[in-house]
């Protein structure tokens, strides 16, 4: 099979050397070879990327950083990680990049351990409305040794930015707990952010901006989001959704003297060894990010959003805000039918073989393993290159299946489906 996660010997190795895992590789591969991705957060590497993480870099301690490690042997990493952060900067329009988080939570713990001290305040969306669990959740690092206040959306129906970040009471409320920082970027928000606005706010009340582009890294790289820079003092990213290069994180900024805190803070303050051999596979990333087709790529990410949401309109579901101006979209599901909950609707599309997950929408009324909507993202659909129409049919085959689930029926639907999806995705390979 053309494409697998690993190529055809590499996974012949792994199953010679441990069947049991080999086989769950190539089982897992076949599952994402024959579904339909969604998830927002989520998409498919280039063979490249992939292959880069699969390599020698793997057996490497670098501790520290280009020209300054705590191991020898490290001229090669050092090489890679130069290029890697040279990269970042050209793809950002920053100066400084700390490209060793191994994970966007662990660039925010950086992030926060540079700017606050233990018990300072700062500001950011409540996870419930989109926010992040690393933006002050009670039992993650950021909402137990910091202290987070949370800016409201607009939660009034009849409000024209129905759902959208109400910028005034944000500065109201920031004006009052005068945050140390101040923290925009989201995990399921569906409209632009105003960094200007949020650097206008950050300034009249003495705080930093810091800009958490996980999920729109690779919009903003391509050009069709505005750039946290130059209004954030820092951007904060993951490396692995729009951005689609390996799972990671990456730490960004212009301030020399904040860099040199965020460096110290990352290592040895909150990791030991970087990994090198996703550093290679960043690089790798960053570089065909920096490629033309990259920008035609992040346009066609969101013209196929649109397109989802308009098709999903169509069939009776509301996004939340009206739509969507980037990758992603909420949908509630409760305009289609009070009694539809996100748990069930992600339950019967996996069925269907079309993978999303269960998403509360602002002001859910239904706890977060039930919740009133689902997200649903293109980034991955479109890196296998499925356009308007196809876009159009995934639209109508979520209808199909969640309509007969309504109906208690299911089973047969869903199986029909199965066998459409799989067949639009045998025309659809993933990269190799
Ligand atoms: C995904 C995400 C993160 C964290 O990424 P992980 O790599 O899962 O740790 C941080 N911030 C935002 C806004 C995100 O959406």
């Amino acid at each position: 099979m053309a494409n697998h996660t690993a190529t055809a010997s590499v996974l012949e190795l792994i199953r010679k050397a441990d069947p049991e895992i080999g086989n769950l590789i190539d089982a897992e591969a076949k599952r994402q070879a024959t579904t339909i991705e969604l998830i927002a957060s989520e998409n498919h590497v280039s063979g490249a990327v992939m292959h880069a993480m699969g390599t020698c870099l793997t057996n490497k301690y670098a501790e520290g950083y280009p020209g300054a490690r705590y191991y020898g042997g490290c001229l090669h990493h050092d090489a890679i990680e130069t290029i890697a952060r040279e990269r970042a900067c050209r793809l950002f329009g920053a100066t400084f990049a700390n490209v060793q988080p191994h994970s966007g939570a662990q660039a925010n713990q950086a992030m926060m351990m540079a700017l606050l001290e233990p018990g300072d305040t700062f500001a950011s969306l409540v996870l419930k409305d989109g926010g992040h669990l690393s933006h002050g959740m009670k039992i993650n690092f950021s909402g137990r040794f910091f202290k987070p206040v949370h800016y409201p959306l607009h939660y009034d129906k009849g409000h024209a930015e129905f759902e959208r970040i109400d910028y005034d009471a944000a500065r109201k409320a920031c004006l009052e707990a005068k945050p140390k920082i101040i923290l925009c970027g989201y995990s399921a928000y569906p409209r632009v952010i105003d960094f200007a606005k949020f650097r206008a706010i950050a300034d009249e009340c003495g705080a930093l901006l810091v800009a958490d582009i996980a999920h729109i890294a690779g919009l903003v790289a391509a050009g069709v989001h505005p750039s946290p820079f130059p209004h954030a003092h820092v951007a904060t990213t993951t490396t692995h959704k729009t951005l689609r290069g390996p799972r990671g994180g990456l730490i960004l900024t212009n301030n020399e003297d904040l860099a040199k805190k965020i460096d110290k803070a990352l290592f040895p303050g909150a990791q030991g060894g970087p990994l090198m051999h996703v550093i290679a596979a960043k690089a790798v990333a960053f570089g065909e990010a920096l490629s033309p087709s990259f920008k035609a790529y992040g346009a066609k990410v969101i013209a196929n959003a649109k397109t989802l949401a308009a098709s999903l309109a169509s069939h009776g579901y509301r996004c939340t805000t009206g739509g969507t101006d980037n990758h992603l979209m909420l949908v509630d599901l409760r305009a289609k039918d009070a009694n539809l909950t996100g748990a069930d609707a992600e339950a019967w599309l996996e069925a269907a073989g079309i993978v999303c997950n269960k998403n509360g929408i602002p002001d859910d009324p239904r706890p977060p393993r039930v919740t009133s909507g689902v997200r649903l993202g293109t980034p991955a659909i479109t890196t296998r290159g499925l356009g308007e129409a196809d876009v159009k049919q995934v639209g109508a085959w979520i209808d199909r299946v969640l309509s007969a689930g309504l109906k208690g029926d299911a089973e047969r639907e869903t199986a029909a489906v199965r066998g459409e999806v799989a067949a639009l995705c045998a025309k659809f390979p993933l990269p190799a």
